[in-house]
């Protein structure tokens, strides 16, 4: 696995530097990454033999600059970035590769907001705009992290409400801060519901202030709570698609 096609509707490619994680808060608990890793654990001469351990992966730090075509890639689909247990020198290299591969637009999406700001504040001068920079809030608690990455001097800003797990109020003075959503419910084995206000009323907000809104899926539960499967619950929000991108 180096810079892999996906079927993640709002990237074109994930790109993984590293593997593995531990969890953080709620939107964890059923971490797709984990999911698929362990069912791996043991199986010789595969990525993840060691499941969802971390690793570092420096064979695979050059693949974008191997690869021509401007593409979307989703950075660290199976681990996040800013984990305590990724270097700081190794996070360096993942930058130099970004801020090299120009042709290409990077989507760094992190639940560890803390390490990020600290990061790019000791590290970055400038932060190169091909280079997006997301965080995901799952429920009310977690929007401190919007906060952080509100001070990230990066041309998109995003957020992913994914799983979105109870409702959230953004005020909208910090969601001006942001040039795009992303909403999503839970898919998988023990999914949880997703609301349908929940998702209306964050839809009502970014269209309110013009903020370019991605709908990924219902998850495995429908409009009216009835638990369906991802592929009948639908990718609709009240009647429409929502596929946008921010504008750059
Ligand atoms: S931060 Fe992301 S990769 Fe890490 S455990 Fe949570 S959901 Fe999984």
């Amino acid at each position: 696995m180096s810079l892999n096609k996906t079927s993640i509707g709002w990237c074109s490619h994930t790109w993984n530097p590293s593997k593995g994680c531990r969890p953080v808060s709620p939107g964890c608990e059923n971490c797709y990454a984990r999911t698929f890793a362990e069912r791996f654990r043991g199986v010789p001469d595969h990525n993840f033999t060691n499941g969802f351990d971390f690793e570092l992966k420096p064979d695979r730090l050059e693949s974008p600059l191997r690869r021509r075509k401007p593409s979307k890639i989703f950075v660290g689909s199976v681990t996040d970035l800013f984990f305590e247990q990724t270097p700081d020198e190794y996070i360096a290299k993942v930058f130099e590769t970004m801020t090299s591969a120009t042709q290409h637009t990077f989507m760094v999406l992190t639940k560890r907001t803390e390490r990020l700001v600290d990061w790019v504040e000791n590290h970055l001068n400038v932060v190169p705009d091909n280079i997006w920079f997301g965080t995901s809030v799952e429920n009310q608690r977690y929007i401190y992290r919007i906060e952080h990455l509100a001070k990230i001097p990066a041309k998109i800003r995003f957020i992913s409400f994914e799983p979105l797990l109870g409702p959230v109020v953004v005020p909208d003075d910090l969601m001006r801060n942001i040039h795009w959503s992303i909403i999503g419910g839970e898919t998988g084995h023990g999914a949880r519901r997703m609301e349908e206000s929940w998702a209306l009323e964050l839809k009502d907000q970014c269209n309110r202030l013009e903020i370019p809104l991605f709908f990924k899926q219902w998850g495995e539960y429908d409009a009216q709570g009835r638990r369906v499967g991802s592929r009948r619950a639908g990718k609709e929000l009240a009647g429409k698609s929502w596929l946008e991108f921010p504008q750059v």
